[in-house]
């Protein structure tokens, strides 16, 4: 073993089950090795580095930021903040936006603005959130929660109290179990990414939220995943045809700088006011600049790019031997494979190819900007693999 690695297993907390590979350095889909092994990554941090390692458009936008001001608490106004938020609302119809450094810290935005609302709207007894089965909405003990899937859950009670789960693409089973509950708001991600990348059904979702807002009920879509371009569309719930009352996002949205992002609609943008909720380094100007880098070029042309490239995907893996279904939507998808999915993986690093799994499937979430011809090569790798 390397000195990294044995480092790395001596001091750092054993929470990752991590891969015998030690990356050393990249640009843009492809990464190296310690010893000096190139791989297609089709799993950008999963889901972070939007335009690969190092993009050069990204990497001097983010300099230049550092050079300038690298941090500022959030007493003071920063340029990339304020661009950053104007963007976010002016390609989404959202109005304000509340700036965290990660995916569960805007789902926690999102879970306490609707909180506030319910509970000035309808009274301290409406703070329930209907999340589905199967989702994923972060780690910490409120997201968790949040998160419809028990073993997350096991080991770490008591969780925040005021959840309920109720079954995806079950619209009835949905409606009873919020009469049941008194729910403020109902939260799904529209492809569940963790739990194994699978869409929602599009009648599901405007059922859902034709149910929510004749009633009043916040609806949330958590978009860490989705969002940012990794389906197609800027966010994925565009779609659907639909308009949220919060957005949530991170992952993507930096570039692989630590970024998440509450967006607030009509109904909610004036929910929070001054000390209700705030984070020292959300907002980071580094982190905004990084951002603004990407958004700025995540324009119809680019997505139309991103819907190419998973058409692509989607026909090379349907009906390929050894896959058995594929899922996802634009370059988030998933595989079920007849080998175990983690045989798969590992045949397919061995051939210089990083890929991901989530639950029983291999999980691909490429660069949104991999060249046409790296994704060729990794999806001969992975169609071998499969075999
Ligand atoms: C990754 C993820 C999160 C958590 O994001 P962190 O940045 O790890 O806190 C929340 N929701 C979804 C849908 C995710 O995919």
């Amino acid at each position: 073993m390397s000195d990294i690695k044995q480092i790395d297993s001596q001091y750092v907390a054993n929470t990752y089950k991590r891969f015998p590979v030690e990356i050393v350095s990249g640009v843009g889909s492809l990464v190296c090795d310690d010893t000096g092994k190139e791989y297609v990554d089709m799993g950008s941090g999963i889901a972070v580095t939007s335009f690969g390692i190092a993009d050069e458009e990204w990497v001097s936008a983010v300099t230049a930021q550092l050079g300038r001001v690298q941090h500022m608490s959030n007493l003071y106004y920063t340029e990339p903040c304020a661009r950053l938020a104007q963007m976010l609302c002016e390609r989404t119809g959202m109005k304000k936006v509340f700036f965290s450094n990660s995916g569960a810290e805007a789902n926690e935005c999102a879970i306490k603005v609707a909180r506030k609302y319910a509970a000035e709207k309808k009274g301290a007894d409406c703070y329930t959130i209907l999340t589905l089965e199967n989702s994923f909405h972060g780690r910490t003990l409120t997201t968790l929660a949040a998160t419809g899937q028990e073993h997350y859950h096991e080991l770490f009670q008591p969780l925040t109290p005021g959840f309920v789960h109720a079954k995806a693409n079950d619209l009835p089973g949905l409606i009873a179990c919020a009469e049941a509950n008194n729910v403020a708001a109902i939260m799904m991600e529209m492809v569940q990414g963790e739990g194994g990348v699978i869409a929602l059904d599009p009648a599901f979702v405007r059922g859902v939220c034709d149910y929510a807002s004749a009633h009043d009920i916040l609806v949330i879509v958590d978009e860490v995943q989705t969002g940012n371009g990794r389906t197609g569309a800027l966010y994925a719930y565009m779609h659907y045809g639909i308009t949220p009352d919060v957005v949530t996002t991170a992952k993507g949205i930096g570039g692989g700088l630590p970024l998440g992002a509450c967006l607030l609609g009509e109904k909610t943008e004036s929910v929070l006011g001054y000390g209700d909720h705030g984070s020292t380094f959300g907002g980071n100007p580094v982190c905004c600049a990084g951002a603004l880098s990407i958004l700025s070029r995540l324009d119809d042309a680019f997505l139309a790019g991103v819907r190419e490239k998973s058409a692509y995907l989607m026909d090379v893996f349907s009906g390929a031997e050894g896959i058995e279904s594929v899922s996802g939507m634009g370059l988030m998808i998933g595989l079920k494979t007849t080998k175990p999915a983690a045989e798969v993986l590992a045949r397919c690093m061995e051939c210089g190819v990083l890929c991901l799994t989530a639950k029983d499937k291999i999980r691909l979430l490429p660069a949104l900007n991999i060249p046409m011809e790296l994704l060729q090569r990794a999806a001969h790798v992975i169609l071998d693999a499969c075999k």
